[in-house]
């Protein structure tokens, strides 16, 4: 066994990592380091930082599908992601003050109306509830106390060292401060989250580690009043609409669904307009439209950040991106202002930047036009929504270990995961490849 783990952050995927290791009377160490707090002295305006990092303040919802949330059964297998999941579930269920209370929202069969056009991605929740996040935290902080796992609290991880398995905190000029010296370990678990994601890129970068390719993410924010759509919205509020071209490496979904008072947001990014959604709460928002992004999944082209920003620059005109409806004007904003695009009266500017894919948004539009027949030319599309997946390193996909550097396993969001559940799930899965070992 591996006598001296660390762990850098303290979020769900390594606090489930080192209640798998405790449970199995792992006898080495384990030292867990993160830049925020503890449970009992973590504020809630730190939403991202301290004890099971940004799960301890989120919505509590544990997704139980493999196609939500990241990626899991592409390392493991399908049925062994199932059972890290239910791992994590019965973690979050154990430590809970009142464990009968986490229920699993079932889903529903999909409507009839939308097939044989769409698919609806439907998959159980496990409800934790939010306010018993933070019971829930300081119970399983003091289990691990009590196993013996040594936090370093308020303290970030600056730099590491993979030739020589040692990491630094603090700034360097502090480093010869017999408190901040080098900090040696037999096995390491990266597990930073979103709020660690540019340290993830600093090592990748400073260590030329290799990445997976990744699929190009990108497509249109689409919008129509709410009315054409309220009979799929009554069985999913958050619909997840979907399809695949498995022979042309392209799946398309709906993403991002806002109904009742929804709003397109402008994103800028290097630069360029793009958009995405929002919706308010408050009544005094309610404009009945609904949006979502039609977005597409292209995999197998050739350095697809430099291909996507390509297509974002093609689709500016005058500094902002396009709108194009059949019959509508672009709407406003939440604020009373509109949402900044230049309208266009064909496709051709659109077809033309995101060749050869804009066909499948087109026929996503049309077959909609089929399954909600009040829609017809009732509709609009803001252009581009898109999304620059940062790069993920290649990892040895039995063990999550770095494929230069065996004794460094990358997990959670700072690998592939995008939810509560995976990143739980990545980190027993590593604990158990320790155990094996
Ligand atoms: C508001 C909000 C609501 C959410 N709701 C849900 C939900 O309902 N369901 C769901 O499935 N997912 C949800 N998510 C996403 C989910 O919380 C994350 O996917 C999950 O927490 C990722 O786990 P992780 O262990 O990879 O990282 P995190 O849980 O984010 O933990 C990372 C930890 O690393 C620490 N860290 C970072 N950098 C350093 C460093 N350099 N040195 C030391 N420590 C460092 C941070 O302090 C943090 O504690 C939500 C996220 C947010 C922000």
């Amino acid at each position: 066994m591996s006598k001296n783990v660390v762990m850098v952050g303290a979020g769900v995927a390594n606090v489930n990592a080192a209640t798998k290791l405790i449970d199995n009377g792992f006898d080495g160490k384990i030292t867990i380091i993160d830049m925020g707090k503890d449970p009992y002295l973590r504020p809630y305006e730190e939403v991202m930082t301290g004890f099971l990092g940004a799960g301890g303040w989120s919505d509590g919802k544990l997704t139980y599908h493999t196609a939500i949330g990241g990626q899991l059964s592409k390392y493991c297998g399908e049925e062994k992601a199932m059972e890290l999941f239910d791992q994590v579930i019965d973690n979050f269920k154990r430590f809970h003050p009142k464990p009968e209370e986490v229920q699993c929202s079932n889903p529903i069969a999909e409507p009839d109306f939308i097939k044989p056009y769409f698919g609806l991605r439907l998959f159980p929740v496990w409800h934790v509830g939010t306010d018993y996040l933070h019971e829930i935290g300081k119970n399983w902080y003091d289990f691990l106390v009590d196993g013996g796992v040594e936090f370093i609290w308020e303290t970030k991880v600056t730099s590491i060292d993979f030739d020589n398995s040692e990491l630094f905190i603090g700034e360097e000029e502090s480093w010869l401060d017999t408190k901040n010296w080098p900090i040696s370990y037999d096995k390491l678990i990266f597990g930073v989250g979103k709020s660690g994601i540019d340290f993830g890129k600093q090592l990748a970068e400073e260590y030329d580690l290799p990445t997976e390719p990744k699929p190009v993410q990108i497509g249109v924010r689409f919008e129509a009043p709410q009315k054409h759509f309220q009979k799929l919205i009554d069985v999913s509020y958050d619909f997840k609409l979907y399809r695949k071209y498995e022979d042309k490496g392209v799946s398309l979904r709906s993403f991002c669904t806002n109904n009742n008072a929804a709003y397109v947001a402008v994103e800028e990014t290097y630069g360029d307009h793009s958009y995405n959604g929002h919706a308010k709460k408050d009544e005094a928002f309610r404009n009945d439209m609904t949006n979502f992004g039609i977005l597409m999944e292209v995999q197998g082209i050739d350095k697809p950040f430099d291909w996507s920003r390509d297509v974002v620059k093609n689709l500016q005109i005058d500094g902002t991106g396009l709108y194009y409806s059949p019959t509508r004007k672009p709407s406003t904003t939440s604020e009373g202002k509109n949402v900044s695009a230049i309208q266009v009266d064909t496709l051709h500017k659109i077809a033309k930047s995101m060749q050869p894919y804009f066909m499948y948004v087109y026929d996503f539009i049309e077959d909609m036009k089929k399954v909600f027949p009040t829609l017809k030319d009732d509709w609009g599309i803001y252009v581009p929504e898109v999304k620059y997946l940062s790069p993920e390193p290649l990892v040895d996909y039995t063990n999550l270990a770095l494929t230069k550097y065996p004794n460094v396993h990358f997990v959670g969001d700072a690998l592939s995961a995008r939810g509560i559940t995976v990143s739980g799930a990545q980190g027993t899965y590593v604990a158990e490849h320790i155990l094996k070992n």
